[in-house]
């Protein structure tokens, strides 16, 4: 595993890291082996978020007395600096710790959210706080739209951007990913899966190693997982005609209009199980209609309760017309169900 310095914070990392959301799934035994094997198969860098439910609490017991032999990245969604401080400190608390490596404002998307941090009061008044303390050793930041990366990067006032990338959202690799490397931002890729729509690990992996200076962090749930990945960066990366081909595959069966599950979008106020319904017809594809109905009935059966009211789009950082996909969605579920009565 090769390790380099993450932008110029001075901090060495393994070239592939650890995303903290599917440990979430795991109980914290189980959680604690792979994250324990992770590191024992050379990966330093953890990144997770005060979000993710229990996620904290199982790396800080996981690397509990060996903190310096590890890199850990968390975030917050906070706006204002009390209750980013109140994260923070609920951050070191679960993660065992007396300092964060990376702390980054999660998701600045809209000028509004951009606004809200850098006010008076404001969450990165109490990040730059923490660091000034010693409770922060660096500061980043995370987005899902493009425009807005750019201009965060372009203030320097970070030390990493993670973002979301892979061979179906490649575009990061023009603007984005040059700047940061002329600012010596560090950079983190987010969704190297799409979400969890792409189901090919191989080209997943051959796509991003064309990328060396981008540290991708894709979620482990068993050793064997761990040991998966570990053995793609041990290999030669050699992208072949049929990788290519595989992968304009997956572009044109998905397209950009696709959902990548990040929730943002939820809850709605009639309850509709929005991410789960924008999934569909993904869930026929991989499972057959029949499969599929029983996995979504709930989801699927909640969509005629959306009134179009349009507070999901205002959420969506990538301005998907939910209502409209979610109208598809049902006509393709009512279609399933007639197609294959009980
Ligand atoms: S448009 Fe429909 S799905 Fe979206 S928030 Fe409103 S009711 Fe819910
Ligand atoms: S519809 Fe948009 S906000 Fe909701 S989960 Fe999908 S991508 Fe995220």
């Amino acid at each position: 595993m090769r390790h380099f310095e993450l932008g110029k914070t001075g901090m060495m990392i393994s070239e592939v890291g650890f995303g903290g959301i599917p440990i979430i799934r795991l109980d914290t035994d189980a959680a604690v082996r792979v994250l324990r094997r992770a590191f024992e198969r050379g990966i330093t860098f953890y990144d997770t978020a005060n979000a993710y439910r229990d996620s904290e609490a199982k790396i800080g017991q996981a690397f509990q007395g060996m903190r310096d032999k590890v890199v850990i990245a968390t975030k917050t969604i906070r706006r204002d600096a009390a209750s980013a401080t109140e994260q923070l400190e609920n951050s070191l608390r679960m993660l065992r710790t007396d300092y964060i490596d990376l702390f980054q404002l999660h998701q600045i998307a809209h000028e509004t959210e951009w606004q809200a941090v850098t006010a008076p009061g404001g969450a990165l008044e109490a990040v730059v706080k923490a660091k000034l303390a010693g409770k922060v050793r660096h500061i980043g930041v995370t987005s899902h739209s493009l425009e807005m990366a750019v201009k965060l990067v372009k203030t320097e006032l970070f030390s990493t951007i993670q973002f979301p990338f892979n061979f179906i959202e490649p575009d990061a690799s023009t603007e984005l990913f040059p700047l940061a490397r002329d600012l010596r931002v560090g950079i983190l890729v987010m969704k190297p899966f799409a979400g969890g729509v792409i189901d090919n690990a191989d080209i997943v992996f051959k796509f991003l190693r064309q990328f060396p200076y981008a540290v991708p962090i894709p979620g482990y749930d068993s050793e064997q997982s761990v040991d998966d990945v570990v053995a793609r960066y041990s290999r030669p990366n050699i992208v072949t005609e049929h990788d290519l081909a595989l992968m304009d595959e997956y572009r044109n069966k998905l397209g950009k209009a696709f959902c990548r599950r990040c929730e943002y979008c939820q809850p709605c106020p009639k309850e509709v199980k929005i991410t789960m319904a924008m999934g569909y017809p993904i869930f026929v594809s991989r499972m057959g209609p029949k499969v599929a109905m029983e996995f979504a009935r709930i989801p699927m059966e909640s969509i005629p309760q959306c009134e179009e009211c349009g507070k999901c789009i205002q959420h969506c950082p990538y301005d998907l017309p939910i209502p409209e996909i979610l109208k598809r969605n049902y006509a393709l579920y009512v279609k399933d169900r007639e197609e294959n009565p009980d």
